[in-house]
C-alpha cells in the first residue's frame, strides 16, 4: 500500500505539495512523538504538524475531549453561534493570556486557519483606526491568502511597508547584535515620524516574537519593548502573530511574555486547536469597533477544535510544560552548539524554548568567510539523513538551509537524547 499510496499522490495532488515531497511516508499511526508509516517504520517526529502538536500526536487528554464532544450529541457544526464547548474554551484561553490583555480582552474566531487570523488582525485594526497601511517586517510568514477580501466589493488596497527584522547571524545588513536592533527601532520611528518618508501612518504593524518560517529568528527583547513604545505612542495597534509560538512553544505561554510587551492584538492558531483547526485573534476592547459581519466564514465554530483546544491549554498551563520546554531546549541547544564544533557544517545553532534552528553552511568555505554561505544542499542532504535515521525534521531560512526543530512539549529526557543521537549521525552521514 505504502508505495501505491506515493505514486498516486504525485500523480493526483498539485504541484505545489511541500511537506509531502520532503518526508516521503505514509503515516498510519501516531502518539507522542511517533509517528508509524505505512511501511511499519517509525519516526520521531520534530515538525510536530509545522509546529501545532504541543502535546504531540493523538495524546490522551485531547482523544478523551474530542470523544466527549461526539458521545454528547453536540452539534458538530455551529456556525459562530455560542455553545457551552466554545464557553469552555474561551475560559481556558482567557485565562492563560498577557497580563494587561487579559483583562480587555476580546476574541474573534476566524478560521479555520492562522492565516484567516491574520487577516481577520488587519481588517480589525484597519476598520479600527481607519487607516490602511500595514507595518511587517523581512522573512516574516503570516500566510498564503492573496486577495480574497481585495476581490470582494467594497474592499480597500492594504499597502504593507517592510522593516528590517533584526537577526544577529548573517544579518543582511551586515550588522546585527543589539546595535542592529537599534538601527531597526531607528529606522522604524524615522519612517512614522519623518513627513518625507512617503509613509503614511499605518494601521497596525504585525510582528513574529520569533521568525519561524524565517528561519528561526528570536526577537530581542529590547527590539520588542522598543517598537511597542514606539507604536504604542503613535496609536498604532501592535499586532502578534504568536501562531507558530504560541502554546509553551518558547518558554513562555506566550512568545510576547519574554519580553513582557502587551501586543493590541494577538494572532493565535496551531497549537490552540489541539492538533485540529482552530484560528482566533484576541485583542483589546477598544478596538472591537467593527461591524457584524466586517470578518466572517462558514467554519469559525469547529466544536471538536474547541475541545481538543481548551483540553491542551489546559495540559500545558497545569502541567509546566513551558517551562519544561525552557530547560530542555536550553539543553537541547546546548549539546547541539557543541555538536557544532565538530561539525563545520553548522553556522549556527539558535532558538527559545522547543522552536529550535541549526543553519547549515558549507563546511568547505575557507576560515576567512565569516560566516560561510549557507548550504541549502547539504541542509537538503541532512534532512535526508535525519528521515533515513527515523527523525522527521523540515528545513527553513530565507535559503531554506536552517533545519527547524520543532518537537512537542512532552518530549521526554530521554527522547531527547534519542532526536539529537540521530540528529548528530544525520549530520556526519551528509557532509561525508
Ligand atoms: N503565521 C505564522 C507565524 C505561521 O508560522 C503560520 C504557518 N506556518 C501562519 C501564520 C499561517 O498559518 P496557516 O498555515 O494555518 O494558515
Amino acid at each position: 500500500a505504502h508505495d501505491g499510496i506515493l505514486r498516486r499522490q504525485a500523480l493526483r495532488e498539485s504541484a505545489a505539495r511541500t511537506y509531502a515531497r520532503s518526508l516521503p511516508i505514509v503515516p498510519v499511526r501516531a502518539r507522542g512523538l511517533t509517528i508509524e508509516g505505512a511501511d511499519g517504520r517509525r519516526y520521531l517526529d520534530c515538525l510536530s504538524g509545522a509546529g501545532s502538536l504541543a502535546l504531540g500526536h493523538n495524546h490522551p487528554v485531547v482523544l478523551d475531549a474530542i470523544r466527549r464532544v461526539l458521545d454528547s450529541e453536540a452539534p458538530l457544526h455551529a456556525l459562530d453561534l455560542a455553545t457551552p464547548v466554545k464557553d469552555a474554551f474561551v475560559t481556558e484561553l482567557f485565562a492563560t493570556l498577557p497580563a494587561g490583555l487579559a483583562e480587555h480582552a476580546r476574541i474573534q474566531f476566524c478560521g479555520p486557519a492562522g492565516t484567516d487570523a491574520v487577516e481577520a488582525a488587519l481588517t480589525l485594526v484597519r476598520t479600527a483606526t481607519g487607516r490602511d497601511g500595514v507595518l511587517a517586517f523581512t522573512g516574516a510568514y503570516h500566510g498564503k491568502t492573496e486577495g480574497a477580501l481585495a476581490a470582494s466589493g467594497g474592499a480597500r488596497d492594504v499597502r504593507v511597508t517592510r522593516l528590517p527584522y533584526p537577526q544577529d547571524y548573517r544579518c543582511p545588513f551586515g550588522i546585527g547584535g543589539p546595535r542592529g536592533a537599534e538601527l531597526s527601532a531607528r529606522w522604524t520611528r524615522s519612517l512614522l515620524d519623518d513627513p518625507h518618508s512617503g509613509v503614511p501612518l499605518p494601521a497596525g504593524m504585525i510582528v513574529e516574537p520569533v521568525q519561524g518560517e524565517g528561519g528561526v529568528l528570536p526577537a530581542p527583547d529590547a527590539w520588542l519593548r522598543a517598537i511597542r513604545e514606539i507604536t504604542a505612542d503613535r496609536s498604532v495597534p501592535l499586532i502578534a502573530d504568536e501562531v507558530q509560538t504560541g502554546v509553551g512553544r518558547t518558554g513562555t505561554f506566550w512568545a510576547v511574555q519574554h519580553s513582557g510587551i502587551v501586543p493590541d492584538v494577538m494572532v493565535l492558531s496551531k497549537a490552540v486547536g489541539g492538533s485540529l483547526p482552530l484560528a482566533v485573534i484576541v485583542y483589546h476592547e477598544d478596538l472591537d469597533l467593527w461591524r457584524p459581519g466586517a470578518h466572517a466564514g462558514t467554519f469559525r465554530g469547529n466544536q471538536l477544535a474547541m475541545a481538543a483546544g481548551a483540553a491542551t491549554l489546559a495540559y500545558v498551563r497545569e502541567n509546566g510544560l513551558a517551562e519544561r520546554a525552557a530547560v530542555l531546549g536550553a539543553r537541547m541547544t546546548g549539546r547541539l552548539r557543541r555538536l557544532a564544533e565538530e561539525h563545520p557544517c553548522v553556522g549556527d545553532v539558535r532558538g527559545r524554548g522547543l522552536m529550535i534552528g541549526v543553519e547549515i553552511v558549507d563546511p568547505e568555505a575557507g576560515a576567512d568567510a565569516a560566516p560561510a554561505p549557507a548550504d541549502t544542499e547539504l541542509a537538503r542532504a541532512v534532512r535526508r539523513a535525519c528521515l533515513d535515521r527515523g527523525l522527521i525534521v523540515e528545513l527553513g531560512g530565507r535559503d531554506g538551509a536552517v533545519v527547524r526543530l520543532l518537537p512537542p512539549l512532552t518530549l521526554t529526557d530521554e527522547q531527547a537524547v534519542a532526536v539529537l543521537d540521530r540528529f548528530a549521525d544525520a549530520l556526519a552521514a551528509a557532509e561525508r
